[in-house]
């Protein structure tokens, strides 16, 4: 799988760091590092782990406090499929339309695109006479394994 170029939306935040006036702190290189080296959308708890993977001294609250500043940058989406906690898509900057579906059960989400979505939002809003800025279409559904078998790998590798 060719991987998308993922440095050119990490440079952009550095950037929008600097803009602010905000320090790259060796935690938050890790925390960026970490957001824009994985093509999975995370939570900040899950995101917090994989940072001290990388450096042991991450702490919570700046984890939670660069949460913020990766959206206001727009180089990642904050999704919120109802659950207790938010998830964070680190895909957004490279595709912005893209659409998401998630198990109930064990969080699993997987992106897709759809022609057809992209019709009917022509055909909506040309009937109403808006124009498109953004949509987004979030499926709650049970994974494939939750189907067949009962329960979801992920969950029982997660517990
Ligand atoms: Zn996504
Ligand atoms: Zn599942």
């Amino acid at each position: 799988m060719a991987a998308p170029d993922r440095s050119v939306a990490k440079k952009r935040f550095l950037a929008f760091l600097q803009h602010k006036n905000l320090r790259i702190t060796a935690q938050r290189k890790a925390i960026v590092d970490t957001v824009f080296n994985t093509e999975e959308h995370f939570t900040a708890e899950q995101l917090l782990k994989w940072s001290r993977q990388k450096d042991k001294s991450v702490s919570r609250a700046t984890v939670y406090r660069t949460l913020p500043l990766l959206t206001e940058s727009g180089m990642v989406h904050e999704m919120d499929f109802g659950k207790d906690h938010k998830f964070y898509d680190p895909n957004y900057a490279d595709h912005p339309n893209h659409n998401h579906i998630i198990c109930q059960d064990c969080d699993k989400i997987v992106e897709f695109e759809s022609e057809k979505i992209e019709q009917l939002e022509g055909e909506i809003s040309q009937r109403l006479g808006f124009s498109v800025k953004s949509q987004r279409l979030q499926i709650t559904g049970t994974c494939e394994e939750l189907k067949r078998l009962g329960s979801c790998k992920k969950k029982a590798c997660a517990t």
